[in-house]
């Protein structure tokens, strides 16, 4: 639950993160065009001021001409007096075309074009409207033509675009001077071109266009050529808006369809007004390429950023598995340490036990909380001397392992063994961290143990008396045995008739039988109770070999069988072991071999493998031995059967003293037989070369 709930976690602060990094670029973002826009707006604002002012001040030009004009003389005298004074007027101001003056009815009285002089004027369509009594600048709409004379009303319907911005234009402005009685106007007519290049110059067409309006809505002109003057709305809002300020600033989309940051400013003074159209696209793409620039470190932070976090979050992925892995094997190890049937404490570098697991309560009787804090020592039974206790900490410090058995006290003050383990554990610094104490309680299997000791001693006090009673016997049965053998050689060598030697001869074979079961008896129970003495003499193998089929090739040829022996040739001459001991193992083989051999051949091997191995085997094509026997001849008193020692007699203690008898000259007897084709008793003895 723990991790998933991490994972989700650092998703959300992840998820956050980006979030957050992408919303404050937009916030930024917004905010740059909002400033970009307000600044542009701000421009607007800051140009039509300047144009306003421009404008007011063409005007107040006009005025002043006007008004420096003095009224009240004859139509004659006004031309002649001031037409120096609105020559000279013109000459200092460029934006006019022609400056004249014209009376009530608008006949032109004087002009400085002379051509205009006798022309009339029309005095309709002027703003505001002409009043006889009016002593305001009034500004006409734009007039077709180079000035007055054979100028026409501009009609925007007719003129095409294209001819609009071509044809000359002006613009008429009057002035009313002279008193009520005699009024004259004068009339000039300004060149809107003049503006146009004012206006360009300070505005790219690229970057927006200047209008210049009469108060009533009317375009006069417009730094965009193709705008035709006349229309009313040309500014868009900008008239609705002028009924309640005299300036402004707006965002707003021009009848043509131009999406523009606005401002206007009307004429502190006169019926006329400026506005300003910046084009929203112009302002907006400096945004857009602010906003590349910002993007350009943006994006790449934002991706580090990202990558970093998914690396980070994979890391923590990584070592959320390690930390499972880590988890589910100390859940495996505390389930071991619960479970196990072992009593494990786990103590401090000083000693004092941590914890320890159920099986240690239910084994030593003691509590947890009763041995927490404490020394293992309040276990100790006193069985053990101080130098136990010194060997188990020394193999500890050497080693850092102990491994033995204690004996040690439960709660309850009884004893109990135990097979115990204290390893010291270490940190990857090889600092000393814990001990950990694991003690198997081998209580029972220490008693059980002791009962079959104490049983296999007993069998053995018996078998070592009975074979102490077999050697006592046969060696008091040899005794008077000598006497009966002894006895009957004496008569044998007696004056005898042939019956009664016949029957000694019978006492004699058999006593010598006997004698030799005796002998084996003798034997056996010597190795049994490990009393036999083995000499270390020197011999020839090759001459014992010898000597054995000279004394079995009677007893073969009366069978029918043939004897042979085939000596190794790198068989030594001289070797040093017990001869007397290997010739009666020999004679054992050999006469088992002619025992169980009906027909065939008795085969003795002799060889030596160096350093000191001596082998000599005995083969037949007798009887054989099943296989389930071939271990079981070697035991005492053993025979294949009943119908065999019928046939063969025999005590079934021969191979079971050669195999003995074997073994303590360094060697071993074994046996290789098929049942029907016959059998190999292979005897190797240590004998050492000269
Ligand atoms: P025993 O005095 O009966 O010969 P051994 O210990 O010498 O006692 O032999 C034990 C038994 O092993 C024999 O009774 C016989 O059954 C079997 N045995 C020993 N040698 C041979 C052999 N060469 N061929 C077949 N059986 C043999």
């Amino acid at each position: 639950m723990h991790n998933p709930y991490r994972r989700s976690v650092l998703l959300i602060t992840l998820a956050v993160l980006i979030a957050g990094w992408l919303g404050a670029y937009a916030f930024t973002l917004w905010r740059l065009r909002d400033a970009a826009l307000s600044g542009g707006l701000e421009a607007a604002t800051t140009q039509a001021r300047n144009f306003e002012q421009h404008l007011t001040q063409t005007l107040e030009m006009i005025e002043l001409i006007a008004l420096g004009l003095a009224p009240g003389q004859s139509t004659e005298s006004v031309g002649e007096r001031f037409g120096a004074q609105m020559n000279d007027a013109l000459r200092k101001a460029p934006y006019l075309r022609s400056l004249s003056l014209a009376d009530a009815e608008g006949r032109i009285l004087y002009s400085t074009t002379p051509g205009n002089v006798g022309s009339r004027l029309a005095l309709r369509g002027f703003f505001p409207d002409l009043a006889a009594d009016s002593t305001m600048i009034h500004i006409g709409q734009r007039w077709q033509g180079r000035d007055l004379a054979g100028a026409g009303a501009f009609t925007p319907l007719a003129a095409t675009k294209g001819a609009a911005s071509r044809q000359p234009a002006f613009i008429p402005v009057l002035r009313r001077i002279g008193d009520n009685g005699q009024p004259y106007w004068v009339v000039a007519a300004i060149n809107p071109e003049y503006f146009v290049l004012h206006f360009t110059q300070l505005l790219p067409e690229t970057e927006g266009r200047v209008q210049l309006l009469r108060h009533d809505g009317t375009l006069l002109l417009s730094s965009r050529l193709d705008e035709l003057p006349g229309h009313s709305q040309a500014a868009g809002r900008v008239e609705d808006l002028l009924a309640q300020h005299e300036s402004g600033a707006l965002a707003q989309t021009l009848p043509d369809g131009a999406a523009v940051l606005t401002a206007y400013r009307a004429s502190s003074r006169f019926p006329a007004l400026i506005a300003v159209h910046l084009q929203r696209e112009t302002i907006l793409e400096n945004w857009r390429s602010e906003a590349r620039r910002i993007s350009l470190v943006v994006f790449p932070v934002l991706f580090a950023l990202t990558v970093s976090i998914v690396l980070v979050w994979r890391r923590q992925q990584r070592l959320d598995q390690r930390e499972r892995e880590l988890a589910g094997q100390r859940k495996l190890a505390a389930s071991v340490f619960e479970a196990t049937t072992n009593a494990v404490f786990l103590t401090t570098p000083g000693g004092d036990v941590i914890t320890v697991n159920p099986a240690f309560e239910r084994i030593t009787g003691y509590r947890a909380d009763e041995v927490v804090g404490r020394n293992p020592r309040l276990l100790a039974s006193g069985v053990h001397d101080r130098a136990f206790y010194a060997d188990l900490w020394h193999g500890i410090q050497e080693n850092g392992h102990w491994h033995g058995e204690i004996v040690n006290r439960r709660k309850d003050g009884s004893l109990f063994h135990g097979q115990l383990s204290i390893t010291a554990v270490t940190d990857d610094a090889g600092r000393l961290l814990h001990y950990v104490g694991v003690t198997a309680d081998i209580t029972e299997r220490k008693q059980y143990e002791a009962e079959i000791l104490a049983a296999k001693e007993k069998a053995e006090a018996a078998s070592l008396a009975k074979t102490t009673f077999l050697a006592t016997m046969s060696h008091e049965l040899r005794t008077p045995m000598n006497g009966v053998i002894g006895m009957t050689d004496v008569l044998l060598r007696s004056a005898i008739d042939d019956k009664q030697r016949r029957q000694l001869e019978i006492i004699r074979a058999s006593a010598g039988a006997l004698m030799s079961i005796l002998d084996q008896i003798l034997d056996y129970s010597k190795i049994e109770t490990q009393t036999l003495q083995l000499a270390d003499a020197p011999f020839d193998p090759a001459a014992l070999v010898g000597e054995l089929a000279t004394l079995f090739t009677p007893p073969a040829t009366a069978k029918g069988l043939r004897l042979r022996s085939c000596l190794a040739p790198d068989l030594p001459a001289c070797l040093h072991a017990d001869p007397v001991r290997l010739r009666q193992i020999l004679t054992n083989l050999l006469s088992n071999a002619v025992k169980f051999t009906r027909d065939g051949e008795i085969v003795v091997d002799a060889s030596f493998a160096a350093p000191d191995r001596l082998c000599i085997a005995v083969s037949d094509t007798g009887i054989g031995i099943a296989p389930e026997m071939q271990q079981q001849i070697f035991a005492a008193f053993t025979q294949v059967d009943g119908s065999t020692t019928r046939e063969f007699g025999g005590t079934g203690l021969g191979l079971a003293s050669s195999r003995r008898l074997a073994e303590a000259m360094g060697g071993s007897l074994e046996v290789a037989s098929t049942p029907g084709q016959g059998s190999r008793f292979t005897l190797c003895v240590a004998a050492r070369r000269d």
